[in-house]
């Protein structure tokens, strides 16, 4: 068998007048007019534990969407015995009808499960119809079939047989279970987490955010109507150290994906290692983490370019995007220019609830992120090595709202360029045209993290001479355009230093950390 390459799904625009739009807007009413129970699903069945906690509408956090309950140490135990029964036929199924559930999810979700999963998105994280359905529809829709695809190549590539033998390569699952704790800033990847090593024939424990809890429950069912069997995947809404802690220490854990924080990434993995004696296998670590993405222009730069990129990287998602750009090296040749370019334009985005289509932001996760995201915005107005020239403002009366803010620091090496904030929060440092080399310089060695990049110039030299430099920076590294919203199959995603494990989500390299190959030598 062989599996032509796919086409990314298309992404509708939801313009007004289309039926998109119609149809998105019903279900939102739909979802928003009732309050569901959030399970968790073990081995197939709905696990009441009776501790509960409210999901609310990050815009509007006074409106209930679900009651959710959280699991614990009892619960984590029992997922492990369904993943493990499970995992007996799941691992010997031949792959094609491994392939055919994915498939066949992909397909719900451009078809029957698009506005559903959409709306799931925009109410539980607040993202507004677009980013969502490059998110929650596009980018997952991609996933499964793309990792189909390039399961399909991986298992194509086999050993060299001289006459006399026969060299074979079995590309079988880990054993044990894969523990998948997963963000809430995409659906994609949240999903994509738990079934990427599923689709290789691996069975899973799934801890998804307890902030993103209600769209990674629409995929749960999503997944059972797609024909997953019962076990493959186990669904542990709960807190950190409460699912993580007996799931880290159960002797069957075979890998670890992750995507989240740089500090749960690294507690997680010297707790594998405090355990690794225990292990009946070295567990996989694969994670994607934080990052401090720049923007980097030169005096030959496409100001209208640049003032496009820096808006749409810093603010779409309330710069929630582990991509989002939030600090910028700009030359003095072209700031002026920058400036009154971009605070026009800033000044025109919209801001209010996801249901309104006409916004283009909407609110920060939670309070906890609002509390956070607002402290670095107060840092910057009370220091004199920074001004706040746009923005600052905040609100979490009704919904976790912040301004889109923009920060001159005077030092480069300003708390809010180094450190990662994870909201709207763009900090511009202007440079001297001709300290163009030190400011590359500094713009490699200023943040620990390397996930994306942007650098602009309409000259081949100083492209040449940025990427030079940079080398090392950003795992997705964008010329001439912003540093997010990457497409499946065409720029994979993921960072080193201590952004992550680089395995590209997405890709045959990702998927490739949930398989152990068996090599065979059959003589004749
Ligand atoms: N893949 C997303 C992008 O390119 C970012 C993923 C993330 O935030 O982890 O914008």
């Amino acid at each position: 068998f062989e599996i032509r390459e796919p086409k990314n799904e298309p992404v509708k625009s939801y313009a007004p007048g289309t039926p998109e739009r119609k149809e998105l807007k019903k279900e939102l009413e739909r979802q928003k007019s009732q309050v569901i129970e959030i399970p968790a699903i073990i081995g197939g069945k709905e696990v009441k534990t009776g501790r509960t906690e409210d999901v609310n509408i990050p815009h509007n956090h006074s409106h209930k969407l679900a009651t959710v309950h959280l699991c614990g140490e009892k619960e984590v135990d029992m997922a492990i015995e369904s993943a493990l029964e499970a995992r007996k036929k799941w691992a010997a199924m031949p792959w094609e009808h491994r392939v055919s559930i994915f498939k066949k999810a992909a397909d719900l979700l451009s078809g029957p499960w698009r506005y559903k999963m959409n709306a799931a998105t925009m109410l539980g994280q607040s993202k507004t119809a677009y980013q969502s359905e490059i998110d929650a529809i596009a980018e997952l829709a991609d996933f499964f079939r793309f990792n189909a695809y390039y399961l399909t190549e991986i298992y194509k590539d086999q050993p060299y047989s001289p006459d006399g033998m026969w060299n074979r390569s079995e590309y079988r699952p880990l054993e044990g279970f894969v523990f998948a704790v997963t963000p809430f800033n995409f659906s994609s990847i949240a999903v994509n987490l738990p079934t990427a090593p599923a689709l290789c024939g691996n069975v899973s424990l799934w801890k998804p955010a307890t902030t993103s809890v209600y769209s990674s429950y629409f995929a749960m069912q999503m997944l059972k109507e797609a024909g997953l069997p019962d076990g493959v995947i186990n669904f542990l809404p709960g807190h950190g150290a409460d699912v993580g802690n007996p799931a880290i220490n159960s002797e069957h854990l075979s890998g670890l994906h992750f995507t989240g924080s740089t500090g749960t990434f690294q507690h997680l993995w010297k707790s594998i290692a405090d355990n690794i004696k225990k292990y009946r296998t070295y567990p996989r670590i694969v994670g994607e983490t934080g990052g401090k993405d720049f923007i980097f222009a030169h005096k030959s730069a496409d100001v209208d370019a640049v003032v496009i990129a820096a808006l749409r990287a810093a603010y779409e998602y309330q710069g929630q995007k582990c991509s989002a750009a939030s600090r910028m090296y700009l030359p003095e040749s072209i700031w002026p220019e920058f400036k009154k370019k971009f605070t026009e334009e800033v000044g025109k985005i919209k801001m209010g609830e996801a249901e309104d289509f006409r916004n283009f932001m909407t609110a920060v996760i939670d309070q906890k992120a609002f509390d956070s995201i607002t402290e670095y915005i107060d840092y910057a107005k009370e220091s004199d090595d920074a001004e706040i020239l746009i923005g600052g403002g905040y609100d979490d009366s009704e919904g976790y709202f912040i301004e889109p803010t923009l920060v001159q620091a005077h030092d480069p090496k300003f708390k809010t360029m180094e450190e990662e904030i994870f909201g709207p929060v763009l900090t511009v440092y202007v440079y001297e045209d001709d300290k163009f080399d030190e400011t590359l310089e500094l713009c490699d060695t200023t943040s620990p993290y390397a996930l994306t990049g942007a650098i602009f110039s309409q000259d081949r030299y100083a492209l040449n001479k940025m990427a030079e430099y940079l080398n090392q920076a950003a795992g997705n590294f964008y010329i001439n355009d912003k540093p997010t919203a990457a497409v499946v199959n065409q720029q994979p995603f993921g960072g080193a230093r201590k952004s992550g494990t680089n395995d590209k989500a997405g890709s045959a390299a990702n998927l490739m950390r949930w398989i152990s190959v068996r090599s065979i030598k059959e003589s004749q």
